[in-house]
């Protein structure tokens, strides 16, 4: 889910997504959970009843300009939604392995049927993609990752869902900001009342927009006068191809590739902040993962590496990063990228991943934090988010202890952690 702006959002998202960097809501893919446990830390409860919070809010929605019947249309009658709230209190217990993630993102049913829908719409994607500067494939790639080609919008009352959050939980600066948005949208006449739905989390329509993107993107293609991204093609494509190009997409160039690196590398290159132009990193050896040559060019990529140095790498380019503005989290854009080239006929991953290791639980990312900060790195609270942060800490860890610096959180770093002193 989505396309917040993406820093606005950032704090929110990052919360839902269990990452420590600006992630937003769609993470919960990824964070989809093999068990869940409560939130760590208590959610802010807020005293106010349901009924007080409304009224405030209403006033403040008439203070921002809506008109009372569209408050009246909206908010009338509203209850809060349990189910949202036990939703938003989950933490998820393990993160799945991203070779798990893409096996499930990229599956061939998907695949084949991404292909058909590709010929099924080939006039009306190639239209959007030439106005917008996008590319047909990408587009699909998103539909699919978002709501499986339109069969996933979500059931929420999103008017509902919103209010809940903004009441009560984590969240209730981002539900009060949502759910403003969303009273714009209908008051715009987007779409109607009862047809406004989607997540728990105000995630709307085949894009999967959440409100403030909604305003912000979303974009009548068929010129009916609305901008309907629940039942209208011409707008769910033109919408998601306007996000992409804001994010800096250009059009017939690719995403990124998969990398062989020298032997005796040095991985802590694999560092987001580091951007090399593709001459320097064939400079350093750096090779398709097929056995050829790099191609030397001045554009900067950066090299990750999703499951550390046991796992494939891959330098990524400025595609990479439009798709990780649109939802950030690396492995939803390497759902994104293999997708789309999987429906070119391409695509496909050379390096195994390194599938004997086991994710590590709640709990034991907790410990392996505070057990780097108890050894003098600096980590401070532990939150059991494995972001930037935490990956700096894993680096310089694994330079004291000589071993490959690629910031990758294993079982067998825990373990070593729990047996080995480090500088402290
Ligand atoms: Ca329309």
């Amino acid at each position: 889910m989505t396309r917040a702006k993406p820093l606005v959002l950032a704090a929110v998202l990052a919360q839902l997504a269990g990452c420590q960097s600006s992630a937003p809501l769609a993470v919960r893919a990824v964070a989809v959970a093999a068990g869940v446990t409560p939130a760590a830390s208590a959610a802010p409860v807020n005293a106010v009843s349901f009924a007080e919070w409304l009224q405030q809010f209403r006033a403040q929605a008439l203070a921002q300009g809506i008109a009372p019947a569209t408050v009246e249309r909206a908010l009338s009658g509203l209850r809060p939604n349990p189910k949202v709230l036990e939703l938003d209190g989950r933490q998820p217990e393990f993160v799945k392995p991203v070779w798990e993630y893409l096996d499930n993102a990229v599956s061939q049913a998907r695949v084949s049927q991404g292909r058909r829908l590709l010929l099924q719409h080939q006039e009306l994607l190639r239209r959007v993609a030439a106005h917008f500067r996008a590319d047909p494939e990408v587009l699909v790639a998103i539909w699919a990752m978002e709501s499986n080609y339109g069969q996933s919008l979500g059931g929420f009352d999103v008017i509902e869902a919103l209010a809940t959050l903004g009441w009560q939980g984590r969240r209730q600066a981002y539900g009060q900001e949502q759910l403003l948005a969303a009273l714009r949208i209908l008051e715009r006449d987007d779409i109607g009342r009862a047809r406004l739905r989607g997540s728990w989390a105000g995630a709307m329509g085949q894009t999967q927009f959440i409100p403030t993107t909604f305003l912000q993107y979303a974009v009548d293609f068929d010129g009916d006068g609305r901008r309907d991204l629940w039942n209208s093609l011409p707008d769910v494509f033109a919408s998601t191809a306007h996000y992409l190009a804001q994010s800096g997409w250009q059009p017939g160039r690719p995403w990124g590739f998969e990398v062989q690196v020298p032997p005796g590398f040095d991985w802590a290159l694999s560092d987001p902040e580091l951007r090399l132009s593709l001459s320097e990193w064939r400079q350093r050896g750096l090779r398709r993962a097929d056995g050829t040559p790099l191609a030397a060019g001045d554009e900067r990529a950066e090299l990750i590496l999703p499951a550390g140095h046991q796992g494939p790498a891959f330098l990524v380019l400025d595609n990479f990063r439009a798709i990780l503005r649109y939802n950030n989290a690396q492995s939803y854009a390497l759902a994104v990228a293999q997708l789309s080239e999987h429906y070119r006929g391409r695509g496909g991953i050379v390096t195994a991943w390194p599938t004997w290791q086991r994710p590590l639980s709640r709990a034991e990312r907790l410990e392996l934090q505070q057990r780097l900060d108890g050894q003098g790195y600096g980590l401070g609270q532990a939150d059991g988010i494995l972001g930037p942060r935490t990956r700096a800490a894993i680096r310089q860890y694994q330079r004291a202890q000589g071993l490959p610096a690629d910031g990758y959180a294993s079982a067998e770093l825990l373990q070593r952690l729990r047996t080995v002193p480090g500088r402290g």
